[in-house]
């Protein structure tokens, strides 16, 4: 079966400005083919960080990812281009990922150039995408360029020309945060139904849990590069256990759509990845926060239910 782990102290360390500035840590995940999970935390928790390292846009210092069985820092030429065919990234910004000088065609052909699909199938492998992102595979519509187009075509080129090639798995950071509250709905559509039709296993990035729930079947809390909450999504939105995840959903009521600027119900933000605080990384934020937290850090542990939570006072049940 394909699988993709992530394991444990997985970290990524930045030089130059910030030396040992550790990104991502503690994250250890395995997502099934077929499976959509959802990665939540602010902006600066490290989630976009850990979403590239998992199509190895980013290399990480320590740890592994592994796709289909096989480490992907540790692949040959050959099995590279093709991790690259399958492991495909949608961008957050659709204004800014395709080239402003190439037509829509081009865009979508370049990647099968260069994954070196026979030119036969082309005509083929960009219909059947445009079919997915419901866009019209006519000559008029592929001969334009992108300024021609309105920001919610944009992004289905975009996921068209991820889809483009087959992938088994995408990672969509942020795919609607930059687009107009109307259109957004449509690309969450597209990518549920991607999802079932292709069986892709997907990663979907957001800071809001409205969407990661509209999407997701599980869902992963982040906080200061650490997986903090791990679990079915329905069951974190009704019943977050860590209070980060709580401070989340109560910044997020659920049947509104674009909650990017309500405000966390904790006071302070992230503090410093340079220099995080001992013990629980949130326990500057915490309410609850008790003399232990300064002292242990509380590790990810099984709490039942398919549930994962780091919190010294969540005990597995
Ligand atoms: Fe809060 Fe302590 Fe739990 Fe951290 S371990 S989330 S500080 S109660």
């Amino acid at each position: 079966t394909k699988r993709f782990d992530v394991s444990r102290s997985f970290k990524d360390v930045f030089t130059g400005n910030h030396p040992q500035l550790q990104a991502v840590s503690d994250v250890d995940f395995t997502l099934a083919p077929g499976e959509t999970l959802g990665i939540v935390g602010e902006s600066g928790c490290g989630k976009t960080t850990l979403g590239r390292m998992l199509i190895k846009l980013i290399s990480a210092t320590e740890g592994k990812v592994m796709f289909d069985g096989k480490d992907i820092s540790e692949m040959t030429r050959t099995e590279e281009l093709e991790f690259r065919r399958r492991a495909q990234l949608v961008f957050q910004n659709p204004f800014d990922a395709l080239n402003p000088h190439f037509t829509i065609l081009r865009s979508l052909t370049e990647p099968l150039h260069n994954a070196r699909v026979p030119r036969e199938e082309h005509g083929q492998r960009i219909a059947e995408a445009m079919s997915m992102v419901h866009l019209p595979a006519l000559e008029h519509f592929l001969q334009s360029f992108p300024h021609q187009l309105s920001g919610g075509q944009l992004q289905r080129v975009v996921l068209a020309r991820a889809l483009v090639l087959r992938p088994d798995f995408i990672v969509a950071d942020e795919p609607v945060s930059m687009l107009d509250v109307s259109v957004r709905a449509g690309i969450l559509n597209v990518l549920r139904e991607v999802r079932d039709t292709m069986g892709l296993a997907a990663v979907f990035i957001s800071h809001d849990l409205a969407l990661v729930r509209y999407v997701c079947e599980r869902t992963i809390t982040m906080y200061l590069g650490a997986v903090v909450e791990d679990g079915p999504t329905a069951a974190i939105v009704e019943n977050p256990l860590h209070p980060y995840t709580k401070a989340l959903v109560q910044a997020v009521p659920i049947p509104r759509v674009d909650q990017s600027h309500a405000p966390l119900p904790i006071t302070g933000g992230l503090p410093d990845a340079r220099n995080p605080p001992s013990g629980c990384r949130f326990r500057d934020r915490c309410p609850l926060a008790e003399a232990r937290c300064a002292a242990e850090i509380p590790r990810l542990r099984e709490v039942g239910g398919g549930r994962r939570v780091a919190c010294h006072l969540v005990e597995p049940a």
